[in-house]
């Protein structure tokens, strides 16, 4: 468990970014570049993420071991945002049988055959587990809504695609998320916020240095021209889809110290909120264990 004391301070410093209800949510209010007024440096920030990642893996045996609440946590964000350094270093301490990372790309024909949902359904975490999402069913209200193409490429019977289409999407997906934190999935969102000129940067920086080059690609240059399109977008999902039991977290992004230290600490007050311990066994398995105790104290070697 955490100290009040702690809990308090993670709790303000998550605080600002925390949307809960989205009505009155507008983008701009939210400075990419903001890192909370604090001032640490690298190292600092690393070695707080560090403290959380520590706890965190200790925290997350419970959740295994009383195979009841699961955990699943969102990462949507532009191209070069973060998303996944952040996965790396914010889960680095944590089991990997307990962790499931999924990557969602364009999808597939057979995905195509479905409705949207089905491939995020079957990967939901089972019980026990913290399953990351690297993108997610908002692509479905995102990239699908600035590139009217990919909606054709998903043959909706043509009665079905109207002005309404994506209010309809978004209300979806609200119910949907209900239906699941119901079902004893926490689910957390993060909007990594990286700014227009940071991510230029990023760009030029894969660019120039070899070790980089991979990962560059042509069509993330591209999409900055759409810039506008998407953030409109992104504001219009947090809008509709933030709640208590599904928040999004719109994660200042140009500092990925900071990036990486809202992102551990909302994990942590999550996580911490479950009031998670070992499960208490009853009289008869703790027979059990006494019975084999006796059983092995009387083994010969
Ligand atoms: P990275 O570039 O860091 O390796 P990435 O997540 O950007 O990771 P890419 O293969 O570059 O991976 O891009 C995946 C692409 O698939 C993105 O442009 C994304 O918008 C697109 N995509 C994801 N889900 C959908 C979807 N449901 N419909 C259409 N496009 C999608
Ligand atoms: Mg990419």
């Amino acid at each position: 468990m955490l100290e009040q004391d702690i809990r308090d301070r993670i709790q303000k410093l998550v605080h600002p970014f925390c949307i809960t209800k989205g009505e009155r949510f507008r983008l701009k209010d939210f400075d990419p570049g903001d890192t909370g007024g604090m001032t640490l440096d690298k190292a600092q920030g690393a070695e707080l993420v560090q403290l959380g990642t520590k706890w965190l893996a200790e925290e997350q045996d419970m959740l295994y071991a009383q195979d009841r609440w699961s955990l699943l946590i969102i990462f949507q964000a532009m191209d070069a945002a973060g998303k996944d350094s952040t996965i790396k270093h914010v889960m680095s301490g944590v089991n990997p049988q307990g962790c499931q990372v999924f990557s969602f790309k364009q999808p597939s024909s057979e995905e195509l055959d479905h409705d949207f949902m089905w491939r995020y359904v079957i990967r939901l975490p089972e019980r026990g587990r913290i399953g990351i999402f690297n993108r997610s069913y908002y692509e479905e209200v995102l990239v699908v809504r600035v590139h009217p193409e990919a909606l054709k490429r998903e043959k909706l019977p043509s009665q079905l695609v109207g002005e309404e289409i994506w209010d309809e999407r978004l209300a979806d997906i609200a119910r949907f998320e209900d239906y699941v934190s119901r079902q004893g999935t926490k689910i957390l969102k993060f909007f990594l916020n990286v700014s227009r000129k940071e991510q230029k940067r990023r760009f030029e920086e894969r660019l120039e240095q070899p070790e980089k080059n991979w990962k560059f690609s042509p069509s993330d240059v591209m999409e900055r021209k759409f810039w506008d399109d998407y953030m409109e977008a992104f504001e219009k999902a947090i809008q509709a889809t933030a709640s208590k039991h599904a928040p999004w977290f719109v994660v200042p992004a140009d500092n990925k110290w900071f990036t990486r230290l809202v992102v551990e600490a909302a994990i942590v007050d999550a996580v911490g909120s479950l009031g998670l311990s070992y499960p208490k066994l009853d009289a008869a398995k703790q027979k059990e264990l006494v019975a084999a105790r006796t059983a092995l104290a009387h083994e010969r070697s």
